[in-house]
């Protein structure tokens, strides 16, 4: 069978490693070098010069890393990727590589806190400007980019909102302007959406979230085409060297193989729990792609392949209210972060999006009542349990 006719579930598990190639290990080697020797000088001048063939230094390249850059590559349909110390160090990569000083970002309404953070960095102190737009039309997504937009943002869902942006009319807009498109796909994983293969041009993870899927590791991952993910290797990610470890790369090798498993069982479990908060007279509002109301439920159905495993809701009352709630879960965890088996729980705005000055935070929907909760592994009936008891208490 040719490769690129491999099914998914197959190339989380085989793509970009070949045991025979690494002393016929099953599992592929940890590479745990800094550097790599030349056996003579000429050689570490033709390698530098890009002329033969090899690594070099581990910033600039590891073979356990480049297993994982391709299995994500062949998972995302993008030509080529690259491995990050954090999704952050990919977001900050890939945003310094599209832009320079004047340049103009137009990002999906909602962003996650730190990457609104760095973009009042790029604001400040490289004159990058940006600005929020809905996208959720033609006229208002052409009214929104400017001369000067040199990159189109994208999360979706949004984090936390939950809602979602319609990848392939953008991309369809962006492309007649010539503005690449970025998307962060953290929140699905490329099990369930793959962006590139509806237009866009680069696709982001905070791979610490479901590509890992265990919670004990920080990375991040870029995949797009062959001449980008090339530039960028060669400057923002060499020269300011956010790079991921060869152990971390290894630990997300491991995670990716049950991506699909787990994937299903999340997006399971939170239907479940979808049906529970939904009805639940203490639950004020709740945002779930799945949900048959939810704004942009054709979106979801157009462009991913289940719900998700995340689902935001409002309790009926104040911050205070929403907090008193989550101290009294008892198996749910407090935590930011997403994907993991343990089903976790946040509340946004003192928490990943409290960098966001309040005011913005009201214009991206984040209200102070608002929670965000990443569906787990768990017996889901416990979960509701444990839910249902902690409402009960406020
Ligand atoms: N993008 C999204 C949607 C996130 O939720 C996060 C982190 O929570 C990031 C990017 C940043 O990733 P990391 O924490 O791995 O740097």
């Amino acid at each position: 069978m040719k490769d690129n006719k491999r099914r998914f579930e197959t190339e989380v598990i085989h793509s970009g490693y070949q045991p025979n190639e690494h002393y016929d290990s099953l599992v592929p080697p940890i590479y745990q070098t800094s550097t790599f020797t030349f056996a003579t000088a000429e050689q570490g001048e033709q390698r530098f010069a890009g002329n033969e063939e090899g690594f070099i230094y581990s910033r600039l390249g590891n073979p356990t890393v480049k297993i994982l850059d391709e299995r994500i590559a062949a998972l995302e349909k993008g030509e080529a990727a690259l491995a990050f110390a954090s999704g952050m160090a990919a977001v900050s990569a890939v945003l310094m590589a599209l832009t320079q000083s004047g340049d103009h970002i137009l990002c999906s309404k909602g962003v996650y806190g730190c990457t609104y953070g760095l973009l009042q960095i790029l604001k400040r102190k490289y004159q990058i400007s940006h600005d929020f737009s809905l996208m959720d039309s033609k006229e208002e997504l052409e009214r929104s980019i400017q001369a000067n937009t040199a990159c189109i943002y994208i999360e979706t869902p949004i984090n936390p909102t939950m809602k979602l942006v319609d990848l392939q009319m953008v991309a369809e807009i962006a492309k007649a302007k010539g503005i690449p498109v970025v998307v962060d796909n953290t929140f699905c994983s490329p099990y369930l959406q793959t962006p590139l293969t509806l237009g866009c041009q680069v696709v982001i993870h905070s791979a610490t979230k479901y590509i890992c899927g265990h919670g004990d590791v920080i990375a991040g991952l870029a995949a797009g085409s062959k001449d980008l993910m090339e530039q960028i290797a060669r400057t923002t990610q060499k020269d300011v060297g956010g790079v991921l470890s060869s152990f971390d790369a290894w630990l997300l090798l491991r995670g990716l193989k049950t991506l699909p498993v787990r994937m299903d069982r999340h997006c399971e479990n939170a239907e479940k729990l979808f049906d529970f908060l939904k009805d639940h007279p203490k639950v004020e509002a709740i945002y779930y792609p799945g949900d048959r109301k939810h704004a942009d439920y054709q979106i979801k159905n157009k462009q991913m392949k289940k719900s998700g495993g995340l689902i935001s809701f409002t309790v009926k009352g104040t911050k205070e209210t929403a907090q008193r709630f989550i101290n009294q879960l008892q198996l749910i965890k407090i935590a930011v972060s997403l994907g993991d088996a343990e089903t976790l729980i946040q509340h946004p705005a003192t928490m990943t999006h409290a960098a966001v000055p309040a005011a913005e935070r009201k214009r991206m929907e984040i209200e102070d009542n608002l929670l965000r909760l990443s569906v787990g592994l768990e017996a889901w009936e416990d979960l509701i349990e444990d839910l249902e008891q902690a409402l009960a208490k406020i």
